[in-house]
């Protein structure tokens, strides 16, 4: 089809996760002309462990609608769902999917194979060879093609290692033996469903001790005191927290210092309901795997301290690193012209990236906003500013 029989469109946004969802529910109440592609909630229904529970508390788990129609508490309420805290994870898929039929009820399942950059706009091509021309495109696709696999494991077959973001089917573990590499909520959590599983299960975590969060309650039950210290967001210590839920302050903060405040956030940790369904756990912190051969009995790791385990299969809850140069779709000539920082896309208000009518929004912004932007409740700041930003830009022309 040549350029000037494409179908067209002023905003495309890619990806139907929270942030894709909220982006588009917000520009389409501004006035809009704006199309969604992608499975709804794919990521949360396919790549996360089943039986997962929400670490973010039920307030800061709405996906933000510009009209406050499309809550948590409402989907619960319409469906017969009793409100639940912590929200196990086939709740929050169905409230996502419930959202997406309240507001965007035109999304396209289509997946997006490529976004090329023309003279004038940008040219979409669907999985099914259909192009599509837009003057902007909102990137939304989430962390998934970004999971850290440590070298040690790369020899090993997918049936000897696999990731946590595989959203393994945990009962296929019953009666094996499974090393849960990491220290963080997908590893600890990973670790408590296979014990109850009935796996046998060893957590390597390489950080000294374990950390739990909340393990101060009282710091919450100080009335305007914890106010002035938390947000409700609950992302990062007292404090930080309160900073993090500024993500236009967290901006102009230097870069180096912001780095350190997001890593300090987000920093591995369990949630407090952990410790006790992983009291029969075993847990070997400071300790790292330096090697991971198969031989016929499993898979022999060979850790720092120069002792060995014997598993039938590791599991990696090493977690993600953002690196947009994973995402296919960006086609080679864009990729050139993005500038990035560490495998973040440099962005400016508006989460403008450094080509014009690119932006990026979720975690790949969280180099610039902060780690706000790893979480769903980033999602009401992130579709306000760019909603708005987008239509000033629209009107100014
Ligand atoms: C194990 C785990 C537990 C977590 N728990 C929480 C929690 O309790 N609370 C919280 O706030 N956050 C949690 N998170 C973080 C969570 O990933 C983000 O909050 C949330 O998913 C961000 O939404 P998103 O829309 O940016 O990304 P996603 O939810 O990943 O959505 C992006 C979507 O884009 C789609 N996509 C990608 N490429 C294309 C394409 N080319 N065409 C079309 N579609 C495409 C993907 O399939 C995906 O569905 C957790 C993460 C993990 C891994």
């Amino acid at each position: 089809m040549s350029q000037g029989k494409m179908a067209a469109c002023e905003v495309v946004v890619l990806g139907a996760g929270p942030y894709g969802l909220a982006a588009a529910a917000h520009l389409k109440k501004a006035g809009m002309n704006v199309r969604i592609f992608g499975r709804p909630m794919k990521f949360w229904a396919e790549k996360m462990p089943t039986g997962m529970l929400l670490r973010s508390p039920r307030i800061a788990s709405n996906i933000s609608d510009p009209i406050h129609r499309a809550t948590l508490d409402r989907f619960e309420v319409s469906a017969g769902i009793q409100p639940r805290a912590p929200i196990p994870l086939e709740t929050f898929v169905e409230y996502g999917r419930w959202f997406q039929r309240q507001l965007l009820p035109d999304l396209d399942h289509r997946e997006i194979v490529s976004v090329k950059h023309t003279e004038e706009d940008f040219v979409i091509s669907l999985e099914d060879g259909v192009l599509i021309r837009s003057k902007k495109v909102v990137v939304a696709a989430g962390i998934g093609p970004f999971q850290k696999v440590p070298s040690e494991f790369a020899s090993l077959s997918p049936s000897q290692v696999s990731h946590c973001y595989q959203g393994c089917e945990i009962r296929n573990f019953s009666g094996k033996r499974v090393a849960v590499i990491g220290a963080g909520q997908s590893a600890l959590e990973s670790a408590a469903l296979l014990h109850e599983a009935e796996a046998s299960v060893e957590v390597l975590a390489r950080i000294p001790a374990l950390r739990w969060i909340g393990q101060h309650p009282w710091l919450h039950r100080m009335g305007p005191i914890s106010s002035a210290l938390y947000s409700t967001h609950d992302v990062g210590p007292a404090g930080i927290s309160r900073l993090v839920a500024a993500p236009n302050i967290m901006r102009k903060i230097p870069l180096s210092l912001r780095d350190r405040i997001r890593t300090r956030a987000v920093r591995p940790a369990g949630s407090q309901w952990l410790p006790a369904r992983l009291q029969n756990v075993k847990l070997s912190s400071g300790r790292f795997v330096t090697a991971a051969q198969a031989n016929g009995h499993g898979v022999e790791l060979t850790l720092d301290d120069g002792s060995r385990r014997l598993v039938d299969h590791v599991l990696l809850g090493t977690g993600y690193s953002v690196d947009i140069t994973r995402y296919g779709f960006l086609s080679p000539e864009l990729m050139k012209q993005l500038v990035l920082m560490d495998g973040y896309p440099k962005l400016s208000r508006g989460f403008c990236s450094s080509i014009e009518g690119l932006h990026f929004i979720g975690a790949t912004a969280a180099r610039t906003f902060g780690p706000l932007l790893y979480f769903v409740a980033g999602t009401e700041f992130t579709s306000k500013q760019l909603a708005s930003y987008l239509v000033r830009k629209g009107s100014n022309r």
